[in-house]
């Protein structure tokens, strides 16, 4: 075994250019905190190298520090080379000189860097003018050209908007014409489409694939989302606990992976194009502090393959194959174990002939198909719920309305798992709200467990509110947080006048995998995950039928992530319990849900059983939601057709005439003719049955059409 300190990142395909960037042995801490230990890379002229890891691995602060942003109070040392000129330790005039010129960044949040009393145009064309020797006009027109570049329709209209009249993907572009307005020779990215919806994720990787093609830059890409660099890097860097732990292609990485910590990353990502039938395989435990690293390796308290050698010293990093570098003293057993893997897969395939497996298939849906349902616990029929727009700071008029849910429908039978999806501003939040609030709609009804909530008396709808609980993204965050666990447990306990023994709080923790000795201490000394956990154990306290789950994961590390999901998916057998979940995750439902309901705008745009819907969507939006999902397979990302929508989701205050999606609808605007689009244009569409045999799949479109966007691939690792 050969360590090896000075890991090269050259692309597979790249000439051995000089590198644009050469980081050594960085180091970052606050105070005694180490946040950065011993980084090293390079990147080359037109490389993309994605850095990934989870919350904590000091993937941003490594991006800080090379465009020396960090805060007077951090403590660098190594080398950051720029062109073979040294960043660390340059003065701030220097380093100016060289920000925005020949290192540039973007932001995950692009209104933190752009000023918001400044036109967009303005700001682009300041930055030109601050590096180039041009005149203000000229300044503007080249304003324009890179607004062009990243896709903003009308440029030179859009260019005199402010930051505030700009979506989140716009301002993203914005910042992404910014970023390139001086062809620097690097472009650091540090999460730019995490806070964006999948379809404006999937036209800003576009966008940055176009400038990287544009310019020729260097550019460093920081995720927590494997999926995100698997089509768009050259080289991945996996970080953990402060340092580098594999390094290599992104093939290497992701299909010949030697860490034990990479390997577990990629077995716990939901993916969008495997169901329930694979179960997802969470890292135990959650990242050490970094104020208080484990001797030896720090993964070894999560490692499945942890020997007493691995506390000895934290390992270097190995050279496992060419240019593939892993810290793990037991690259090699990985290896052998992904070889036996490999053949037992092999071996599964020839034992199973493609027919006898699709016969297998087929009895498994039969065998779906014959379960008898539920009466459903949850019915939702036409509801519709409008909000006045309201203008005024003290006299308040009404200008118009906001078509939040535009009548909707479906039902949850009993002991099932309905997802309901959409992007922000869809209106699946609205619905959830409308659900919980038990009252009368403003139009349409509500069903809970046969009652509705149009007609509920008092005592009904306590009796309902016991049978139906709620699990929010933070479920903790409302709360006293003088509250010890026990007492959070036991509130709904002694709200409905059940006591609050301590056997019962016992019981559910243990039920939802936490250890009772847990309930004496305070929810803030627990992980993302474990919280999740007291929450759900909260909400299962009153023996509940239906839960309501409002992004239960959405915050949570991948590795943490499935162990929740895994947990919700058990406790919904053992305990025969049904789930609304909603999510923005379409990988995540996927491997939750029986049932999925699409919306958009304020309607269901699909709905129907998962494998059908992601297998076969049939309304055009579903399509290219699906198609926008990045998988982490970079040889079937490199190869995917995507989707791209156009446009931002219109105000739900005015939305579309006839199809709500048809502003955006690729179908529409590109394969209808002039006299199939009137329909569109005049007639809204309703949820109609689609496929053959007709079955429970739904589209809300007049020209739906089965399509297969994300090519399952079964029975693989
Ligand atoms: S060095 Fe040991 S604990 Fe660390 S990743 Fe390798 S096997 Fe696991
Ligand atoms: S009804 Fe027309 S505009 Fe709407 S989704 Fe279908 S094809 Fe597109």
């Amino acid at each position: 075994m050969t360590p090896a300190t000075t890991p090269e990142t050259a692309p597979a395909h790249a000439p051995a250019s000089a590198p644009v960037l050469d980081v050594r042995d960085l180091d970052v801490s606050f105070g005694d905190v180490p946040a950065v230990r011993g980084v090293s890379f390079e990147v080359r002229p037109g490389e993309v190298l994605g850095v990934v890891g989870e919350s904590g691995s000091g993937k941003s602060v490594t991006a800080s520090a090379i465009m020396g942003l960090l805060p007077s109070s951090a403590r660098v040392s190594g080398s950051v080379r720029l062109h073979g000129r040294e960043l660390v330790g340059a003065r701030d005039k220097e380093l100016n000189a060289l920000r925005g010129r020949a290192m540039s960044m973007v932001f995950q949040d692009p209104l933190s860097a752009l000023t918001p009393v400044y036109r967009v145009g303005d700001q682009i064309a300041e930055a030109v003018r601050v590096h180039q020797r041009v005149t203000k006009e000229q300044a503007l027109v080249k304003a324009v050209s890179l607004l062009d570049l990243v896709g903003i329709p009308h440029p030179a209209e859009r260019a005199l908007a402010f930051p505030h009249e700009f979506s989140g993907g716009m301002r993203q572009r914005a910042m992404i014409a910014m970023a390139i307005a001086n062809d620097p020779d690097l472009v650091i990215c540090d999460e730019p489409t995490t806070a964006l919806d999948v379809t404006i994720q999937a036209q800003v990787l576009e966008v940055l694939k176009k400038a990287r093609d544009e310019t020729g830059a260097a550019i460093i890409m920081i995720t927590h989302d494997l999926g995100v660099v698997a089509g768009l890097a050259d080289r991945v860097l996996v970080m953990y606990a402060g340092r580098p732990v594999e390094v290599g292609t992104v093939d290497d990485v992701y299909y010949r992976p030697r860490m034990p910590y990479t390997v577990g990353l990629l077995r716990s990502i939901p993916r969008v194009d495997r169901g329930a039938q694979r179960r997802l395989e969470p890292i135990e435990g959650s990242p050490p502090s970094p104020a208080a690293l484990p001797p030896g390796c720090p993964f070894a308290p999560r490692c499945p393959l942890h020997v007493a050698a691995c506390d000895e010293a934290e390992p270097p990093l190995f050279e496992t194959g060419p240019g593939h570098l892993a810290a793990c003293i037991r690259w090699e057993d990985e290896a052998a174990s992904e070889a036996e893997a490999a053949e037992a897969e092999e071996a599964e395939k020839e034992t199973q002939a493609p027919a006898e497996a699709e016969e297998a298939r087929e009895a498994e849906r039969a065998v779906e198909a014959a379960v008898p349902r539920g009466e459903p616990v949850l019915r939702v029929e036409g509801l519709v719920k409008d909000y006045p727009l309201l203008r005024g700071a003290v006299f308040k008029r009404r200008v118009g309305t906001v078509h939040a849910v535009a009548g909707i429908s479906f039902a949850i039978r009993e002991g099932e798992t309905l997802g309901l999806v959409g992007e922000s501003g869809c209106g699946k939040t609205t619905t959830l709200l409308e659900i919980l609030e038990l009252a009368r709609p403003q139009r349409g009804r509500v069903v809970v467990f046969g009652h509705d909530t149009a007609r509920l008396g008092p005592a009904e709808r306590m009796a309902i509110r016991r049978d139906m609980q709620v699990v929010f993204q933070d479920p903790l965050a409302s709360l006293d947080p003088r509250m010890t666990v026990h007492d959070v447990v036991a509130e709904p306990l002694r709200t409905h006048g059940l006591g609050d023994s301590g056997r019962r709080v016992a019981e559910l923790l243990t039920l939802v995998g936490l250890a009772p000795e847990h309930a004496e201490r305070y929810p803030q000394d627990f992980s993302g995950g474990q919280r999740q956990r007291i929450g759900i154990a909260r909400a299962l306290a009153l023996e509940p039928r239906l839960l309501v789950l409002d992004e239960p994961v959405s915050a949570l590390d991948v590795s943490i992530q499935a162990g929740v999901i895994n947990l919700l998916a058990s406790l919904k057998v053992r305990l025969g319990l049904s789930y609304l979940f909603v999510a923005h995750d379409l990988a995540v439902v996927r491997h939750i849900a029986d049932r999925v309901a699409v919306m958009y705008l304020g309607r269901i745009a699909e709905i129907g059983a998962v494998d059908a819907v992601y297998d076969a969507p049939a309304h055009p939006y579903t399509q290219a939601l699906l198609s926008a999902i990045p998988l982490p397979d970079p040889a079937r990302e490199r190869s995917r057709r995507r989707i791209l929508l156009e446009g931002d989701l219109p105000s739900p205050a005015h939305p579309p005439s006839g199809c709500r999606f048809r502003t955006r609808c690729p179908k529409f605007r590109t394969v209808l003719t002039e006299d199939e689009r009137v329909l569109c244009v005049e007639a809204e569409p309703d949820v109609l049955p689609v496929g053959e045999p007709a079955g429970d799949q739904g589209a809300a479109c007049h020209y739906a059409e089965q399509l297969d966007v994300v090519q399952p691939r079964r029975n693989s690792r």
